[in-house]
């Protein structure tokens, strides 16, 4: 703890206004109290929340409407980075182009990294206008992920108008290419080991708090083989055989029952380009899921085994293609220790104070994913409600952006400490 931290809190205490959470709460504990909420600097910043909310809508809807596919944030990017600039953060944009602002707190404290991710699933040519209607709004990226990203500025000055000093530095991160695999989320915490104690993803709806990560495999197999005329076909190895043969052989192996579970789909299947010819060529992808990595890898030897049985059984030659790789952070049993970590506390606490949806559930698929499995404590807070993400008839409610904006404020409050600044 540096001298002038030191200051700081006996000059607080000694007016009785001691911080209320200087250091990191214990294992167990939560970081809420109703004290939080009721800190004066915390009221005068969720009321300038609320005031300013029509703004913060007005934001939202320009946000979605700088296009971000994955790999090209950089626009979107760059109005994030000049608003952090605007409320005195130290911003900075990484290789990767995440755009990164710091906001220092007094030392002492525990540091909180929120991240928003900035790319969409939408190619750049798509429609990403925003039709307002009543309470909804509607656009592709509306909902995810450009909710976040407009609360997470609206938290950003709400904490500067109200002057709330935190004792943990608060970092912000708008990230790139979430949506193919986390990698600027990734690349990030590679490039800042140990920087960050806790990680708070902004994405999803408002509903339950994620707290483990969803393993997800997505795998292509290639069957291959010289390919005949349908004269001379009979007999003859036979990659769509070997496609079909895969398929039937691969759903029917049982899952497990508890262990996690686990879910798995073919989702895609190419191959051949006439009538009269065994394809040269046949492929099928599958998407395996499950929070449990021993699983998820039992798993998938299980589903590559299969398939090598049915290239045999038809004469083929088989490959596999690995697509996407996230690996799973663990069942429930094995993050038991996880779940009653402050962090989740706190979040559990603070979701029902705003009398929000708030129950822990060891599973996710977000930017906490890529902390749950490297050990930080993790989780992910909605942004609004909504619905039909990752399709053109993506939509939002606007008005429940309001009380998340508030409780993602009021949860980096209570877990970074506040520091009153001494009375003169
Ligand atoms: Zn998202």
């Amino acid at each position: 703890m540096t001298t002038s931290r030191l200051t700081l809190i006996v000059a607080a205490v000694l007016l009785g206004t001691a911080p209320l959470s200087a250091q990191a709460p214990a294992h167990g504990e939560s970081a809420f109290s109703p004290r939080v909420a009721e800190h004066p600097q915390v009221r005068q910043a969720l009321d300038w929340i609320e005031a300013h909310f029509d703004d913060q809508v007005e934001e939202w809807i320009r946000i979605n409407e700088i296009p971000a596919p994955s790999g090209m944030e950089e626009e979107r990017g760059r109005y994030v980075a000049e608003q952090m600039r605007a409320e005195g953060l130290e911003v900075s944009v990484d290789a990767i182009g995440n755009v990164i602002g710091v906001r220092r707190g007094t030392g002492g404290g525990p540091t909180l990294v929120f991240a928003a991710h900035l790319d969409t699933v939408h190619p750049i040519d798509t429609d990403v206008s925003v039709e307002r209607d009543g309470e909804i709004l509607r656009s592709p990226g509306i909902f995810d992920n450009s909710a976040s990203v407009a609360n997470m500025l609206a938290m950003i000055r709400a904490l500067e108008r109200a002057n709330l000093q935190t004792a943990g530095d608060l970092i912000f991160i708008g990230t790139a290419q979430e949506e193919v695999g986390l990698k600027g989320m990734i690349h990030w915490l590679d490039e800042n080991e140990g920087v960050t104690d806790m990680l708070i993803a902004m994405d999803g709806g408002l509903g339950r708090i994620p707290y483990g990560a969803l393993g997800i495999y997505w795998s292509w197999f290639h069957f291959h083989a010289e390919g005949s005329h349908t004269n001379t076909s009979a007999g003859r190895p036979h990659t769509a055989r070997a496609l079909a043969d895969a398929i039937q052989s691969i759903f029917e192996i049982e899952i497990p029952v508890g262990r996690g579970g686990a879910v798995y789909n073919v989702g895609m299947l190419r191959g051949g380009s006439v009538f009269n010819a065994i394809p040269e060529r046949a492929s099928f992808s599958v998407d395996l899921r499950s929070v449990n990595p021993i699983l998820l890898d039992s798993l998938q030897t299980e589903i590559e085994r299969r398939v090598a049985e049915a290239a045999e059984r038809h004469g083929v030659e088989w490959e596999i293609e690995e697509d996407n790789r996230m690996p799973a952070g663990g069942t429930e049993e094995d993050l038991a220790d996880r779940r009653t970590h402050p962090l989740i506390l706190t979040a559990e606490d603070v979701y029902g104070h705003f009398e929000l949806p708030n129950e822990p559930v060891a599973s996710g698929s977000t930017d906490a994913n890529a902390g749950v499995v490297r050990g930080i404590p993790s989780i992910s807070v909605g942004r609004s409600r909504g619905g039909d993400q990752h399709t053109l008839s993506e939509w939002a409610h606007w008005p429940s952006a309001l009380p998340a904006s508030q409780a993602v404020l009021v949860l980096a409050v209570s877990l970074a400490g506040i520091v009153d600044a001494p009375q003169p």
